[in-house]
């Protein structure tokens, strides 16, 4: 027990959950395979309507310009999945947090507000 208080509590890590209004969800790869498909031709498609408006009411190189800037925007706007959930060092409450299999990442718990640090797999006191 004095190495569990010594460590913090543990994580564990979700590679395909993510935060949405506030609420973790935690998805199979099978899912988050149609629903990137789906994003990426849509994506493409809005991308290909504004070069096409923007090439043909202006110029063709214009067209393109504009095509790869909405395609990029909409690159950035791809949601991204990783998420650790454990319990907080300081309320003991389930949390769960956004960021990647790998590195330190020091943020505030949801529901007491004090100072979180995810590292190692585990949930420590700052
Ligand atoms: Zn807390």
């Amino acid at each position: 027990m004095s190495e569990e208080i010594s460590l913090g509590s543990s994580a564990k890590f979700h590679r395909w959950g993510y935060i949405s209004s506030g609420r973790a969800r935690i998805l199979d790869i099978g899912s988050v395979a149609i629903s990137r498909i789906i994003t990426i031709i849509s994506d493409v498609l809005v991308a290909v309507a504004f070069g096409l408006a923007a090439g043909v009411f202006l110029h063709w190189f214009l067209g393109l310009f504009v095509g790869v800037v909405v395609l990029g925007v909409e690159i950035r706007m791809l949601r991204r999945y990783g998420l650790w959930t454990g319990h907080c060092p300081h309320c003991s409450q389930e949390i769960s947090v956004s960021h990647g299999a790998h590195g330190v990442h020091a943020f505030d718990c949801p529901i007491c507000t004090r100072r979180v640090l995810l590292s190692e797999n585990h949930f420590r006191v700052v």
